[in-house]
């Protein structure tokens, strides 16, 4: 790409910063977006903008919202006395296109990673530990991913929630260990919903 313009070798760059796009893929990317018309190149562009103006964490859950509350936390039909606990509102979201869950969320927005220095303060612990002691929740459910990290940050929340009286169960291992939420199947979540166990 030595002789391209710098509004395409910028796009580029821009392109390769994204969590899994390399160097040949941005530029494959980049050279649709020169292919594609004016009003779809706005209507994408619109589309990024929308979400970085419109798009909050719901300052309950910590899951996506264009309000203060998200839709679940709002819904008055929804099972109060459970949460249950994932680390990325896209697992949230493969939770609820599986459909046979009930109950809130809480969004962790990542899990414990000492090495990369993510510790429990980065994390949403602290409103969690907030919302249990408000009195409502009966059951915590673990749904961190079953991932050396996952596991490390349900077994951190476990110990802090056995402190407060509240039951702390976690999902059932029907999804192979090291494979993530996002990509379990529809009925693999629903049986680890159904078969879940005290931590
Ligand atoms: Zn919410």
């Amino acid at each position: 790409m030595d002789q391209v313009s710098e509004s395409v070798a910028n796009l580029v760059d821009h392109f390769t910063k994204l969590p899994g796009i390399g160097k040949k893929s941005a530029e494959r990317l980049a050279y649709h977006i020169l292919r594609i018309s004016e009003p779809e190149a706005n209507a994408l562009a619109d589309a990024i903008l929308s979400v970085k103006q419109n798009v909050a964490y719901c300052k309950t859950c910590y899951n996506l919202t264009e309000g203060e509350q998200c839709g679940i936390c709002r819904d008055t039909k929804r099972d109060r006395s459970r949460i249950l606990v994932v680390e990325q509102p896209r697992d949230l979201m493969a939770l609820e296109t599986a459909g046979s869950y009930g109950g809130l969320y809480h969004v962790l927005l990542g899990r414990l990673a000492p090495l990369e220095g993510i510790g429990p303060e980065q994390l949403t612990i602290e409103s969690l530990c907030q919302r249990v002691k408000d009195g409502e929740v009966e059951e915590i459910i673990m749904g961190t991913n079953p991932t050396l990290e996952g596991d490390g940050t349900a077994l951190y929340l476990s110990n802090i929630l056995a402190d407060l009286s509240v039951n702390v169960t976690r999902l059932a291992r029907g999804i192979t260990s090291g494979s993530v939420l996002e990509h379990a199947n529809r009925e693999m979540l629903s049986d680890a919903i159904a078969g879940r166990q005290p931590f």
